[in-house]
């Protein structure tokens, strides 16, 4: 049995309580038990934070690139090594079936390896000058500290895309890790500082998430924002650092459609997409949500979706065979109970599903919707749990404007047998990612982010390091 630890503030190379002592419980969603605490920063713990990563920064920016890279991979090494011991936390701490949770942390040191040789590539350019004895490179700088906003439902792998970009490119962090899940963040820092990250680099705090990210936002030390989570806390945070010009990285919400046409290959694809919409309980910002599948074999599909998710063994995630969790907090549940309640009164029909499963820990019943009019609040509105929505279409053109109609533009999906179908997926579906025939994205060569209301800029691939890094002109005359 592991036990389950509380978590300190990490600040300046330290595991440390807050100054003044507060502490936020951490409950187990899978029995509403309190399980531990995680420190509660203030104003003068972030004050040493952003000192701490004021002077990492001076010495991180200095360091190799070589040295950087290697320290990475000693982190990664490491992150593989205690996957098994960490996904236990995790579990506990988030719902998750064990095995995702082992395969989040392993993930973790994939990821750390891909940035770690991408910041070794890092170069600067000579830009051929006009006039001779003159030497002029546009050169690539760190961008200097970064400020991390990460959620609880990938609580490893949403700070290690920002922590590794960030490193890679040679910025120092702090980040603000989700205070619902905050043991499996920390063993990720903690996983750095054993692999010999100097002192500073890396900064971890908890506390009352607004009151954080108001105060280093603006705060002069901080150059960067990244941020993972909600639309309308992204619009906020966004508009905040506008005001103090600072860079932003905005990873937000989504509503994943998913076009199925008729001659797709059905068995498969159901399988598929009925076991994608129950990772994680649904709380995946590239979950898929909006299945718009064409008349002729809407009700078969909608029948075998129902089923397969209705068979879903559902439990603690400790438990050996468990396939879905609980959800993550409470909220979630009376978000889904309103959002099925207002799409039924709207007209829609409940396939399978519903309701919370008892009344100890957060379970609840992978749910079906079909049938449901456009204006039922959870055709726009992101419902982050086990929930889908299955209408139909007639024409692609219909399916594409409907899959197009909300601002949302994060992942979109499409199954056909067709290749000009495909095609016609591919280029008009407005979304950050776009997935034909497979699900597979997410790795870390790939870009990883959205459009429209989903938010700008990648968290994957050679762009994600480009967003921690700043071009510089030197431009010079022999002396
Ligand atoms: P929320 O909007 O209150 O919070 C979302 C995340 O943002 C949390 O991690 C929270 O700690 C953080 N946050 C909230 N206010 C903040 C602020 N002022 N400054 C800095 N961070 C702040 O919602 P919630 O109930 O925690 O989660 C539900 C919603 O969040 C979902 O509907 C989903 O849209 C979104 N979400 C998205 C992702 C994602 O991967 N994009 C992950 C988790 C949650």
């Amino acid at each position: 049995m592991t036990s389950y630890p509380s978590t300190k503030l990490f600040i300046a190379g330290v595991w440390r309580d807050a100054t003044r002592g507060r502490t936020i419980d951490v409950i187990n969603p899978a029995t509403e038990e309190v399980i531990g605490t995680v420190a509660h920063a203030g104003i003068d713990d972030l004050d040493e934070a952003l000192e701490a990563a004021r002077s990492g920064f001076d010495i991180w920016r200095r360091t190799p690139a070589f040295e950087r890279y290697q320290i990475m991979r000693r982190a990664a090494g490491l992150m593989r090594e205690r996957a098994e011991a960490i996904g236990p936390l995790l579990t506990m701490e988030q719902g998750k079936p064990l095995d995702q949770a082992i395969g989040e942390a392993a993930a973790a040191a994939d990821m750390i390896d891909w940035f770690a040789e991408e910041g070794r590539r890092v170069t600067s350019k000579i830009i051929p000058a006009r006039a001779a004895g003159i030497t002029q490179v546009a050169v690539k700088k760190p961008v200097g500290p970064v400020a991390a906003f990460t959620p609880w439902n990938f609580p490893i792998n949403q700070v290690v895309r920002k922590l590794s970009g960030a490193l890679a490119a040679g910025c120092s962090i702090i980040v603000k890790a989700p205070e619902e899940t905050p043991a499996a963040p920390a063993q990720l820092i903690q996983a750095f500082h054993d692999a010999g990250v100097p002192v500073g680099v890396v900064n971890l705090v908890f506390g009352v998430p607004a009151e954080i990210s108001e105060y280093l936002i603006p705060h002069p030390v901080i150059r960067k924002v990244s941020f993972t989570g909600s639309t309308p806390v992204g619009k906020h945070l966004a508009a905040l650092a506008g005001q103090h010009m600072k860079p932003v990285t905005m990873e937000l919400g989504g509503h994943g459609p998913v076009v199925i046409t008729k001659d797709a290959d059905l068995e498969n694809v159901t399988s598929l997409l009925a076991k994608t919409k129950i990772r994680n309980a649904g709380q995946i910002c590239v979950s898929p949500t909006r299945f718009l599948v064409e008349d002729e074999v809407a009700d078969q599909f909608a029948k075998d979706f129902a089923t397969i998710v209705g068979q879903t063994k559902i439990g603690n995630g400790m438990e050996p065979g468990t396939e879905m969790g609980p959800l993550a907090n409470d909220r979630r549940i009376p978000a889904l109970e309103e959002l099925i309640e207002d799409a039924v009164q709207s007209g829609a029909k409940l396939a399978t599903g519903g309701r919370r499963i008892g009344n100890k820990g957060w379970f609840f019943e992978p749910t079906v919707l079909t049938d449901v009019p456009t204006a039922a609040r959870v055709m726009n509105e992101e419902p982050f749990g086990p929930l889908a929505i299955i209408n139909r279409f007639s024409t692609i053109d219909d399916a594409i404007s409907e899959a197009n109609r909300l601002p949302y533009g994060l992942a979109a999906y499409g199954f056909t047998g067709s290749n000009n179908t495909a095609d016609r997926l591919s280029e008009d579906l407005e979304a950050g990612i776009v997935a034909v025939n497979h699900n597979g994205f997410g790795l870390p060569e790939l870009p990883f982010g959205g459009t429209k209301d989903s938010g700008y800029g990648t968290e994957g691939g050679t762009e994600a390091i480009e967003a921690y890094l700043e071009t510089r002109l030197v431009t010079r005359k022999e002396a």
